[in-house]
């Protein structure tokens, strides 16, 4: 009987059950992955994997002999249908009953799917979550034809980067007034929009769907907010995600956007922790939830910590990034709540510095690692640079790093 179960083959368990390992953690362990994989990275979905530069192989963190030489058992294609906490047992999708002492929910979030009501029986509408889901969009992409996306947040933005990199029309549909309205400032926005109006990209602002039209054809008729028409062959939907979180509502945790948890990861049984995608936690007297991957490793690798007896805070300085045509963005801290954005430029390089009355809260740097690095330093030891030196480019930023400790 395993001690530990971790469910869910994403970043989160993944990240878990690793670090248990490292840490020296050498009773059996469980892992049940509801896709019919081992453990693999979303990143790449929309970005080296979808172009074509990335083998299938690398996608997954291990390949199958990591999990045979630690002696963690992989159980794929099984979705765990419920967690019994009275009696410390999960039930598979299968029937079968496992028992655990501890239990790691790393169940990650699914995409938000348009509603039945508008999108049944309209063909070719995709959505990107699973590795399966790319071998229908790299087959569309191949016929250089019409891609409407719906959504205009990172998922979109990087899927258009893409798709015009195959020669394919591409429009972007976005019920906001502009696009990356929930993550960046107007500035940041604009500064990408550029570059994907100079790449080709169709942006439609305030703009979505009223009703889909009927066709003689397999393509896709539109009919938009404004009364325009709209003709596509396919489309993606990349319109957010949701967190998976029915088993633990179901056993009775606590759920609040998410699987509640405490800064220690646990949920509110305590002999079950929980991570990534899936989990709201406390910051900053908030309780919030992150989708992205270092969210998912850092805060995983602390519950591995906790479930060994350690009590460590997860108060992360959370990071992203984001690829899209020759842009690399990079993303430390959280800008929630900010009241000023101050902009570094040089050559090629951009970075936007987020405070909220006199306090860094937040960088984001375009093609300007050093930028990021440093940013993310600052938050980390909770220092603010002056304005007046981040705007300057007299003030090379690692003697600010220095002058400021
Ligand atoms: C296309 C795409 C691009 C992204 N790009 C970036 C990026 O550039 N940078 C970044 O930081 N983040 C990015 N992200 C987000 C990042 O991938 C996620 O934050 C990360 O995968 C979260 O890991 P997780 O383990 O919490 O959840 P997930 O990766 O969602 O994994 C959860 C797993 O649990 C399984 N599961 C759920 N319920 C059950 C159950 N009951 N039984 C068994 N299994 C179950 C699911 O099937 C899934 O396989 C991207 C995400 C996507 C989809």
């Amino acid at each position: 009987m395993p001690d530990i179960i971790a469910i869910g083959g994403g970043q989160a368990s993944f990240s878990f059950i690793s670090k248990l390992r490292s840490l020296g953690y050498q009773k059996p362990i469980s892992l049940i992955c509801g896709e019919n994989h081992i453990p693999y990275q979303r990143p790449p979905l929309s970005k080296k994997f979808l172009i074509g530069e990335l083998e299938k192989d690398r996608l997954f963190f291990k390949p199958q002999g990591f999990y045979d030489e630690q002696n963690i058992e992989v159980i794929k294609g099984q979705i765990v249908k419920k967690i019994d906490r009275r009696q410390s047992q999960i039930i598979l999708e299968n029937e079968k009953v496992l028992n655990y002492k501890t239990l790691f929910l790393g169940l990650g979030s699914r995409s938000r799917l348009l509603p039945k009501n508008l999108s049944n029986g309209i063909p070719k509408l995709y959505y990107i979550r699973e590795i399966g889901d790319i071998s229908f969009i790299t087959k569309e992409f191949r016929y250089k034809r019409k891609l409407i996306i719906l959504g205009g947040g990172f998922i979109g933005l990087e899927v258009a980067s893409v798709a015009r990199n195959f020669g394919v029309d591409v429009t972007i549909l976005e019920s906001q007034e502009r696009i990356l309205k929930r993550t960046s400032a107007k500035i940041v926005a604009n500064h990408i929009k550029k570059i994907h109006l100079l790449n080709g990209v169709f942006i439609k602002e305030n703009t979505n769907i009223k009703k889909f039209l009927k066709t003689k054809n397999n393509s896709i008729r539109i009919l938009t907010n404004k009364n325009e028409e709209l003709l596509a062959d396919f489309m993606i939907i990349g319109i957010g995600a949701q967190p998976n979180t029915e088993i633990a509502d179901n056993a009775g945790l606590l759920i609040d956007n998410g699987i509640v948890v405490d800064e220690n990861c646990r949920t509110s049984d305590p002999n079950i922790f929980a991570a990534g995608d899936c989990v709201s936690f406390p910051f900053n007297k908030d309780l919030i939830r992150l989708e992205n991957v270092g969210n998912a490793i850092e805060q995983s690798e602390a519950a591995s910590e906790n479930v060994l007896g350690k009590d460590i805070k997860y108060q992360p300085v959370p990071w992203f990034w984001s690829d899209q045509f020759d842009i690399k963005l990079q993303i430390a801290g959280l800008n929630k709540g900010f009241t000023k954005v101050f902009h570094r430029q040089s050559d090629q390089k951009n970075s936007f510095w987020y405070y909220k009355d006199d306090q860094l809260i937040s960088v984001e740097a375009i093609n300007d690692p050093k930028s990021y690095m440093v940013g993310k330093k600052l938050l980390e030891m909770k220092k603010t640079p002056s304005s007046k030196d981040i705007v300057s480019n007299k003030i090379n930023l690692k003697d600010m790093l220095r002058e400021i400790k």
